[in-house]
Parts: C-alpha cells; sequence; structure tokens
C-alpha cells in the first residue's frame, strides 16, 4: 500500500518519494515523517514576535537588526533573527545588545498592539479546534484529536494550512512543533524556527530523549540541573536508565516527573481554561524614586497597560496587588480585593494608589508593578457604581478614550499623570520569545 507520508507546506502537495523539492511548485518545504498523519498535540509559538509585529507595522525595519526593548536599565525583550544572527539574545542588557550589534534599531514595546496581534492568532487557532491552552501572549497548545471529520484533512495539514493562514491574513510568522504529547510538541517547535514545522513521534521518542540535556524537561531550570550535575546526571538518557522509585526517594514529585518525560510519557491534556491567573506590568527605573509625584504617574500609566490587556483578552481581575521593589532588593507586595471584577485603569490606579501612598516611608525604590488577579471574563465586571457617580462617569470616559486610541492609535491622548512623564513610565522587562 501506498502511503502518503508527507506533503509541500507551500502548496500542500504529497511528497512521498525522496524529493528535496516538491515536484509541483518547486519549494523545499517539504515535511514527512512516518506518524505525520496520526499526532494531534501541537505547539505554536510566533517567531520573534515583538519584533516581527514591528517589522509587520513598519516595512523600513524589514531588513535591518531590530530590537524591541528599552531604557538605560532596560533589557531585550525580542529581538528579530537578523539581530540573533549578530550575537543579540531576549533578556540581554541593552549596552551589551547594542555592543554585539550597534546597527542594531532600538524600539520601544508597545504591549497593547501585541496583545492585540495576539489574540488575533489565537482566534485563528480557536477556528481550528476549541481545545487551545495559550502559555503566553504569542504561543499555545492545540488538541486536534477528532477534528479530522470537521476539516476534512489530517491535523498536520490543518496546521500547516494554519502557518500559511497567519502569514497572510496577519502578516507574521509562526513555528509548529507536532506529536503525541505537550511536552514533546513544544520541544518540537523550538526546532527550526523561524517558519518551522517539526514532528516528533512515539517511536523516535526514547532514542531522540536520550542524548538530550536534562534542561529540556519541563521544570528543570539552573538550580535543578545543578543538583542533577552534582548527582553526576546530564543527560535524558542517564535518567532512562534509572527506576521510579530511585527517583522519587531522590527528588520527591520531581523525581516521578523525570521518569515520566524521561521516557516520553506525558498524560497532560490541553485545557482550555488555563489561561492566565493574573495580568501586570512592572518598570525598573533609571532611578530611584521615593515621592508620590515620581511614582504616581508610573503607576497611572502601568495601570493602563494592565487595563489594555484585559480589555484586549476579554478578562477582568477582583484583586489589584501592588509591587515595589527598594534599592535593597527587598520586595513589598500589597493587595486588596474588589466587590466586583473590573478591567479599567482609572479604578486598578485608584485602588492602587492608596496602597502605594501607604509605602512612601522615606524609602527609595527601583521597581514598581501593578497587577490583577483572580481573573473571568468580562461579563459582569465593573458595574454601575450607584455610590459613587464619578465613578461610572470615569468610567464612560475610558471608554470613549479606548475608542479614541483604536482609531488614532496608542499615542493620541494621555491623561493628566502620564502627561509628560517621557519614558519613565514604560515597562523595560516585559519579555517574550
Ligand atoms: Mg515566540
Amino acid at each position: 500500500m501506498a502511503e502518503t507520508t508527507g506533503f509541500c507546506r507551500d502548496c500542500m502537495t504529497p511528497a512521498t518519494a525522496g524529493e528535496r523539492r516538491c515536484l509541483q511548485c518547486g519549494s523545499p518545504r517539504l515535511v514527512r515523517h512516518a506518524e505525520l498523519e496520526a499526532l494531534p498535540i501541537a505547539h505554536i509559538d510566533c517567531d520573534a514576535f515583538y519584533a516581527s509585529v514591528e517589522k509587520r507595522d513598519n516595512p523600513d525595519l524589514r531588513d535591518r537588526p531590530v530590537i524591541v526593548g528599552g531604557g538605560r536599565r532596560g533589557v531585550v525583550s525580542t529581538c528579530c533573527y537578523i539581530a540573533r544572527i549578530n550575537g543579540v539574545r531576549s533578556a540581554m542588557p541593552m549596552f551589551k545588545a547594542l555592543k554585539a550589534c550597534p546597527e542594531a534599531v532600538v524600539v520601544k514595546p508597545e504591549m497593547e498592539k501585541y496583545a492585540r496581534v495576539g489574540r488575533e492568532v489565537r482566534d485563528m487557532m480557536r477556528a481550528l479546534t476549541p481545545l487551545v491552552e495559550p502559555l503566553s501572549i504569542d504561543e499555545a497548545f492545540l488538541d486536534l484529536t477528532g477534528t479530522e471529520r470537521l476539516h476534512k484533512d489530517t491535523p498536520a495539514r490543518v496546521l500547516a494550512r494554519f502557518a500559511t493562514a497567519v502569514e497572510r491574513e496577519i502578516g507574521i510568522t509562526v513555528s509548529v512543533g507536532l506529536s503525541y504529547c505537550k511536552f514533546l510538541a513544544k520541544v518540537a517547535s523550538d526546532f527550526e524556527k523561524p517558519r518551522g514545522f517539526s514532528v516528533i513521534g512515539r517511536a523516535e521518542a526514547l532514542t531522540f530523549l536520550r542524548d538530550q540535556p536534562v534542561t529540556l524537561i519541563w521544570g528543570v531550570g539552573k538550580a535543578f540541573a545543578a543538583t542533577l550535575e552534582s548527582d553526576g546526571i546530564r543527560t535524558i538518557g542517564q535518567l532512562q536508565q534509572m527506576d521510579e522509585n530511585t527517583l522519587m526517594r531522590r527528588y520527591g514529585m520531581m523525581g516521578k516527573r523525570l521518569f515520566r518525560l524521561s521516557r516520553g510519557e506525558d498524560e497532560r491534556a490541553v485545557h482550555i481554561d488555563h489561561e492566565a491567573k493574573s495580568v501586570s506590568a512592572e518598570t525598573t527605573f533609571n532611578h530611584d524614586y521615593g515621592t508620590a509625584a515620581e511614582l504616581l504617574p508610573i503607576l497611572r500609566t502601568l495601570s493602563e497597560k494592565v487595563a489594555n490587556r484585559l480589555k484586549a483578552s476579554d478578562t477582568a481581575g477582583r484583586t489589584v496587588v501592588l509591587k515595589l521593589k527598594d534599592t535593597e532588593f527587598r520586595i513589598r507586595t500589597r493587595n486588596r480585593q474588589l466587590p466586583d471584577r473590573t478591567q479599567l485603569a482609572d479604578r486598578i490606579f485608584r485602588v492602587a494608589a492608596p496602597m502605594l501612598d501607604h509605602e512612601l516611608d522615606g524609602t527609595k525604590y527601583r521597581l514598581l508593578g501593578v497587577g490583577v488577579s483572580d481573573l473571568a471574563s468580562d461579563a459582569m465586571a465593573d458595574p454601575m457604581d450607584l455610590v459613587d457617580t464619578g465613578a461610572t462617569r470615569r468610567a464612560k470616559a475610558e471608554e470613549a478614550m479606548d475608542a479614541v486610541r483604536a482609531k488614532f492609535g496608542t499615542k493620541a491622548l494621555e491623561t493628566g499623570y502620564t502627561f509628560g512623564t517621557g519614558s519613565r513610565g514604560k515597562p523595560q522587562r516585559d519579555q517574550e520569545n
């Protein structure tokens, strides 16, 4: 029986033999795998997301190295692939990045815009399957089990068409990892960025994992990797040689995870309710601040950022969280619960401001953050306030301002609190890959 084991990602023509280019369109972007048509779990990750959005919106940037980030103490949020070739990396201090790539164009992040584009991509994902589990603004797991009837095609082909559609309709690129479980789908999506499409099947899982470093396993960070290293364990293959009891005795629950994942066993389902549990924005200052006059405008800007993200995802939160870091790097967090969920900048700010005021005891701070947690749909958020009619009036004003911003861009309007504060209120620690 002749089996179709591959296709061209550009024209979708089956690619069965060992040809290097598509016999139909000549494209080299062929994907082949023995299990290709049977695998249902995908991890989709936008390529250099913030930088790609900026390049889309400004064609002058297209062939230039672009870094999204900023501020004197700031770090690189995202850099494009041209900048990466020059040695720039995410989370790298900006001065170091500019040393590596002096000709780079630095663009300040516009989180509201990225949230909006991320939401467009997610909406397109949800047209493929209701089982979409976002991990961050620009990546998600998808479970396409049982969707062949709906799409009259296999998950692999549906996903390849999806990647092309995102390029055409949104103007950015994505990479796809396809496997039988979340762990390996996520590993696969990282293989051939950008515009990648990688597959890890059941038959090859054990041998593939054998030579990989333990850090590939979910939850094994630098610290835990050092613990494993001190026990002489560097590769996943070494974990494959150990039995479950030994691993659990040594590492507790993490040992159980090591045992299973090292063998490519990952039963975790794709959850739809895994949306972010909180939304926050924070900024590290170029100077240390300790007065209301300095900090309130920044708090206002951050509150607007949080509100924009909530609005972009149709969510609202009940708990407002304030975060401060002093010059000794000690962190203070304060929170307050609201009677109803909110997604309004004005409300977040008015709850956070007194909490901030309470912490102004002469201490100088280097970081200020504000967030909203306990999130849910915005359906019941921000009811009209019968006691404080001013609140309802301000909510209406914010709605009107949102409408103006949507039409003319985010810089069209500034409130009295942020006017003239320059870059101080801009977040510098937003990172993504
Ligand atoms: Mg990404």
